[in-house]
């Protein structure tokens, strides 16, 4: 508490600020929902961020193969 809140993941939400989100695995490439359909065939591969978003809801990662390399958010990082 009492920290500055950190950047929120374009993906999952949570304020990991991390270049590569550990609770969703989404790397941030920039993107925002203006783009959120969008496939730039950047640093996520081909995943678009609405697909991310969705397969987050669905695994709880980004894409399923990321599944083994998430973890849960902590209380502090949430939105
Ligand atoms: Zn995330």
């Amino acid at each position: 508490m009492g920290q500055p809140a950190l950047p929120r993941c374009a993906c999952c939400g949570y304020r990991t600020g991390c270049t590569t989100c550990p609770i969703c695995f989404w790397t941030d490439d920039g993107r925002t929902d203006p783009s959120v359909s969008a496939v730039h065939g950047s640093r996520n591969g081909d995943l678009s961020l609405a697909d991310a978003r969705l397969n987050f809801s669905i695994y709880g990662a980004s894409a399923p193969r990321y599944r083994e390399l998430v973890r849960p958010p902590r209380d502090d990082e949430r939105p």
